[in-house]
């Protein structure tokens, strides 16, 4: 360890002095790449004016600190400071102008923990160790956390960092009630939650997720959130889909696409969502989302039941367009016919007649966006799609 500067003028600089050997500046075996040194070294650099140019100063770990903890080593009369604070006053103390704008003290070691466990909880797969691994290609650009495979990367790029994946919304605001999709990778299947801290609510549809919040409140974790109740953060509020309109209705039992029993039915339904203040078809669209390129499209019907399979009242319907399959989780989710689909049915009919037609036309670069999303929705995950089951 000779030569061991601690004053640098530029990056370049200290990046010229590691080039492919080991980190000058860690007790670990470690190569200098430019990855290592931003993310342990620069990321935490102290900058100064030293007769007026530009100087900064990094953080060491090496064993002169002691079992790896950051420390600083003075550039002007190698004194070894233990604490950031300290350092910033010592080297004042020799002269120099502190030229950083923030006053934040960080202490290198407790962040670089922090950054470690966050990572830790947001997904146990991550590889974290990347001081001996990093080559800066597999680096996920946002958190700097390494991955083994490019689809490993891409997965945890999609899960952790594009909010847009794991929408939730709002779709009636008086019941708090939500919608999200069940799993982040594959189809995008809803379910509904319900959360309101006013109301005291805090419930979601899936089994799994009651178990999960059981067993959290049993050892001591109560008010514990599921995948699904948690995204809430950043939930999208109420907006009010296009209501069901009589005529549309007639026309349908005009074109015998549903009975006038059927129709009747429908009717009824309606009306009573509308006095209760609910819409009783939301259309389940997450996005800008080109429902052409969708696999299924999904509802949520109002019931106005209570039942393990509508546990708010709310039932969820879906329509695969290529294979015109209708399909409610109603009456064990079977081919059976439901107001539930025919209510659905009517919604299409009145808003997007065209993806009820037998014949959509599907033009050559078409069908390569749908092989194109169907391979990366496969691509994001090699687990269950369970698309036939879920739709
Ligand atoms: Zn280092
Ligand atoms: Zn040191
Ligand atoms: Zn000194
Ligand atoms: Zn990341
Ligand atoms: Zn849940
Ligand atoms: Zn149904």
């Amino acid at each position: 360890m000779t030569d061991r500067r601690f004053v640098f003028v530029n990056e370049e600089e200290l990046f010229g002095m590691m080039k492919d050997i080991d980190c000058l500046y860690c007790r670990i075996p470690v190569i200098g790449s430019k990855h290592h040194l931003k993310k342990r070294h620069l990321r935490f650099a102290i900058h100064y004016k030293d007769s007026d140019i530009g100087k900064f100063s990094i953080p060491c770990y090496c064993s002169d600190g002691g079992h790896g903890r950051s420390h600083w080593h003075c550039p002007m009369c190698k004194k070894i400071l233990q604490r950031t604070k300290d350092f910033r006053i010592h080297i004042h103390n020799h002269g120099v102008k502190m030229t950083d704008k923030s006053t934040a003290e960080l202490e290198p070691t407790a962040v670089l923990l922090q950054t470690l466990q966050s990572n830790n909880n947001n997904n146990s797969s991550h590889n974290n160790n990347e001081d001996t691994t990093s080559s800066g290609k597999l680096t996920c650009q946002k958190c700097g956390v390494y991955f083994t495979t490019a689809s490993n990367l891409r997965r945890h790029e999609r899960l952790q960092h594009d909010q847009d994946q794991q929408p939730m919304l709002c779709i009636d605001a008086k019941k708090a009630i939500y919608v999200t999709p069940k799993d982040l990778h594959g189809p995008r299947v809803p379910i509904h939650i319900r959360k309101s801290f006013a109301l005291q609510i805090l419930l979601c549809e899936l089994e799994e997720c009651w178990d999960f919040m059981k067993t959290q409140a049993q050892n001591g974790n109560p008010g514990k959130e599921c995948r699904h109740l948690v995204r809430t953060n950043h939930a999208r509020a109420y907006t009010m889909p296009p209501p069901l309109c009589v005529i549309s209705l007639e026309e349908m039992t005009h074109k015998n696409l549903l009975s006038k029993a059927e129709g009747e039915e429908c009717q009824q339904m309606n009306s009573k969502a509308c006095s209760e203040g609910v819409d009783c078809v939301y259309p389940i669209l997450w996005g800008e989302q080109d429902l052409l390129l969708e696999r299924c499209i999904y509802f949520s019907v109002h019931t106005g039941l209570k039942d393990k399979w509508c546990q708010f009242g709310r039932t969820r319907v879906s329509f695969d367009i290529r294979s015109k399959v209708w399909k409610c989780q109603c009456e064990g989710g079977g081919d059976h016919s439901c107001v539930h689909k025919c209510l659905s049915m009517w919604w299409l009919f009145q808003e997007r007649p065209e993806l009820l037609e037998n014949t959509i036309e599907i033009t050559v670069e078409r069908v390569d966006l749908i092989e194109e999303v169907v391979m990366n929705a496969e691509d994001a995950n090699k687990m269950s799609t369970e698309v036939d089951e879920l739709c």
